[in-house]
C-alpha cells in the first residue's frame, strides 16, 4: 500500500471510480453529518453489483460493523469493513431521486443521488434503470422496538471514516454527497464526501 488516489466529491454531487481487488476506499466525512450514497458494479458484468438485500441477508444486521462482509447480488463477497468511526449506517432505505422531490416534496429540479449516479456512470455507458441498489453510509436510520426506523441527523463528525477493503476484480464503485437538504438526513446542510483509494 503506497498508492493513494483521492476522489473528492463535492457537496451533493457524484462521482465514479474504479477499485482494484485487495485496495483500501477510505470513505471520509469531510465536514460531518453528511451521507454517503454508495454503490458498486463489476465493470465488466453490470448484471453483478453491490446488494444492500444480500449483504443484511447473510449478516441478519441492518447496521454494518467492523469484520463484516458486503455481497453482490450474485452472493459474492465484494468488500469487507476494516475500520469505522461511526457505527450508523443504513441498508434500508432507497436513494433519493427527482421523483422523491417532486412528489413528496413538491419541488422540481432538486439536485438527487440517481441524478448524480447517471452522471458519474456515463463515461462506463450504463443506463438509468441499471443504477443498482445503494448503502447510505454515515445515515443515522435508528431501529426502533416496533420495527418502524428513523431518518435523523446523522452521528458522524468532521473527518469520521469508514474503510472497505475490494476483495473482487474489475468494480466500479460511486459516491454520491447526498443533496437532500429537506429532511435531517444530511443535517438540512449537504456537505462535500472525500474518497480515497489505497493500493
Ligand atoms: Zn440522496
Amino acid at each position: 500500500m503506497g498508492n493513494v488516489t483521492e476522489v473528492r466529491i463535492p457537496a451533493a454531487e457524484g462521482r465514479a471510480f474504479r477499485v482494484p481487488n485487495g485496495a483500501l476506499l477510505e470513505i471520509v466525512d469531510v465536514e460531518g453529518q453528511q451521507v454517503a450514497d454508495f454503490i458498486s458494479i463489476i465493470e465488466n458484468d453490470p448484471k453483478e453489483w453491490l446488494s444492500a438485500t444480500h449483504t443484511r441477508s447473510t449478516t441478519l444486521r441492518l447496521n454494518l460493523k467492523v469484520g463484516d462482509r458486503l455481497q453482490t447480488n450474485w452472493r459474492r463477497d465484494m468488500y469487507e469493513v476494516v475500520s469505522d468511526d461511526v457505527g450508523m449506517h443504513d441498508l434500508i432505505t432507497s436513494m433519493c431521486d427527482a421523483r422523491r422531490y417532486r412528489i413528496d416534496y413538491g419541488v422540481e429540479n432538486h439536485r438527487s443521488c440517481r441524478t448524480n449516479f447517471t452522471e458519474a456512470l456515463a463515461p462506463w455507458r450504463y443506463d438509468e434503470w441499471q443504477i443498482p441498489d445503494v448503502i447510505n453510509i454515515f445515515q443515522n436510520a435508528p431501529i426502533h422496538a416496533d420495527r418502524t426506523f428513523g431518518n435523523e441527523i446523522p452521528t458522524s463528525k468532521p473527518g469520521d471514516k469508514i474503510i472497505l477493503r475490494a476483495l473482487v476484480d474489475g468494480i466500479v464503485a460511486g459516491i454520491s454527497a447526498c443533496p437532500q437538504d429537506l429532511n435531517p438526513c444530511n443535517g438540512f446542510h449537504p456537505s462535500p464526501i472525500l474518497a480515497r483509494i489505497l493500493t
